[in-house]
């Protein structure tokens, strides 16, 4: 997360926006998107109105082009997420009809309504926008979050990855290693670095994490502690007035 926020922090002048994503939730989802192998799920996210941005962060993560009220929730950080589907990368976008009724009636209470932001797995997959993404996202009043996780043994889905697009790892140790390249090879898929390895016994190799709008425009994804305060927050702050 650390090197993730590092990568968000460098990368800053892409972006007109960012959102900040509790390191917990972030952990939760990866463990979510494991246990409903293999297929995609979409977890919808609220914010917590009581915790708007650190302020601090908020300005050292700024960009030149950084613009207000270009979503709803801008400014707060992301307080829960409850899965909400699960299903193959069409059926995972479409919700049943009376979803809102039942199934968040006590959890949500009177704002059974439609969540904030939206987050959908890939699994074995990067994380960049499909078509059907896209124009899933067009009803999100938020923004739209996909998580990318690439782990082995990989049953059904091989890892698949004939994507254009930018890519956001997390973990400095998953990115991919400047040496000659190799012939994709059975051995040379043994060598992936291990992130860690999850309950379900899946080694994960790779993690990616993007949001964006539905115009498309991409959003900053800052992950924090339980202080608002981003992993890495000391060696950031030093960097910056160096
Ligand atoms: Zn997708």
């Amino acid at each position: 997360m650390t090197s993730y926020n590092q990568d968000s922090f460098q990368s800053r002048e892409s972006y007109t926006a960012q959102i900040h994503l509790p390191g917990h939730l972030f952990e939760e989802l990866v463990w979510w998107a494991l246990q409903a192998l293999p297929d995609e799920i979409l977890v919808g996210l609220d914010i917590d109105a009581q915790t708007p941005h650190v302020p601090e962060v908020q300005a050292l993560f700024q960009s030149s082009e950084h613009t207000d009220g270009l979503f709803q929730g801008q400014g707060f950080i992301i307080g829960e997420a409850h899965i909400v589907n699960r299903g193959d990368s069409y059926s995972v976008h479409h919700l049943p009809e009376d979803w809102t009724d039942d199934m968040f009636s006590t959890s949500r209470g009177s704002r059974a309504g439609r969540f904030t932001h939206w987050l959908h797995t890939h699994p074995n997959a990067p994380a960049i926008p499909s078509h059907a993404d896209a124009d899933a996202a067009q009803e999100t009043h938020g923004v739209d979050m996909i998580l990318g996780l690439r782990f082995s043994p990989e049953g059904p889905l091989p890892w698949y990855d004939d994507v254009e697009g930018v890519r956001r790892r997390v973990g400095a140790e998953a990115q991919p290693t400047p040496t000659k390249r190799r012939r994709r090879s059975f051995f040379a898929r043994q060598n992936l670095p291990v992130l860690g390895v999850a309950p379900s016994g899946h080694k994960i190799h790779e993690i990616q994490l993007i949001a964006f709008r539905k115009n498309g425009l991409g959003i900053n994804v800052i992950l924090v502690d339980e202080e608002g305060l981003p992993f890495g927050w000391d060696n950031l702050r030093t960097e910056t007035t160096q």
